[in-house]
């Protein structure tokens, strides 16, 4: 690791390790080949898969900072891993869909490939141990993990990430159909945009492509056995490249 070194592991998720660094207020976030679905019940590790969603994160977040969207990214260290700044995790995951699929069809009679205009906010607390429930405002009131100047503003963000994301991916001819953030609180109060956005937390259909199956360039190919999950991240990425400027290296 150059401008910077290692220190201790703070936190181990499903797909990501998060270190400690030598620098005050800067963590180092390392991206796993580890994919797992249905709350970890499927697992597989997919040779290539970190570099790749670290990369697409990387761009993506200098996409969404060149609009103004506030995130924890400060640049790529070397391949698998980028440096951010260390924040307060919010437990929510953040959802915005465009169209209808995954969960939402599941639950509710309504036909995958559905446009939904306007699109929809959903909100689900962070937990695996609960299945990651899905919060009603009520229940999200109740539940007191923000407050409702922060749960504004993290709508307003969610909804100007979905924005940015359209645009971006409509760009190289990718149809954004759902995706899920997190966001958290840096030390200065400040609400970031954290985590990651790549193929793992979005759903992307290739406008290339009409075949329902082979259009599906996401997580999806390895939820349903699909098979070519590394060579649909890798056009994802290949076609981002395309109209993004080189990522920044940290340090
Ligand atoms: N998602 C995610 N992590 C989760 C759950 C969902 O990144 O733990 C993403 C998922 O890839 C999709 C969007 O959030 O892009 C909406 O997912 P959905 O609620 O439809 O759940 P799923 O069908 O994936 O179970």
């Amino acid at each position: 690791m150059t401008a910077f070194s290692l220190g201790s592991l703070l936190y181990e998720g499903k797909a990501k390790r998060v270190f400690a660094t030598d620098q005050p207020d800067r963590v180092a976030v390392e991206f796993k080949d580890d994919a797992t679905a249905f709350n970890a019940q499927k697992r597989a590790s997919l040779a290539g898969k970190g570099a790749c969603n670290c990369l697409i994160s990387a761009l993506i977040f200098e996409v969404l900072e060149r609009r103004g969207i506030a995130t924890h990214y400060l640049g790529l260290a070397e391949e698998r891993w980028m440096v951010v700044r260390p924040v307060q995790v919010v437990p929510l995951e953040v959802v915005v869909r465009n169209i209808a699929a995954g969960s939402l069809c599941r639950q509710l009679p309504i036909t995958e490939g559905t446009a939904l205009e306007p699109p929809l906010l959903d909100l689900y607390y962070k937990d695996d141990g609960l299945g990651d429930p899905f919060l009603s405002e009520a229940r999200l009131e109740r539940l007191g993990v923000v407050n409702p100047d922060q749960r504004q503003a993290i709508g307003e963000m969610a909804l100007a990430v979905n924005l940015g994301l359209r645009d971006l991916f409509g760009s190289v001819d990718l149809e954004l159909v759902d995706f899920k953030i997190e966001l958290g609180f840096a030390s200065d109060g400040s609400l970031l945009l954290a985590d990651e956005i790549s193929p793992d937390t979005c759903r992307l259909w290739d406008r290339r492509q009409s075949d329902s199956s082979d259009r599906i360039l996401d997580k999806d190919r390895f939820r349903q056995d699909l098979g070519g999950v590394m060579e649909a991240y890798g056009e994802v990425l290949k076609r981002v490249q395309g109209v993004c400027p080189e990522p920044r290296v940290y340090g």
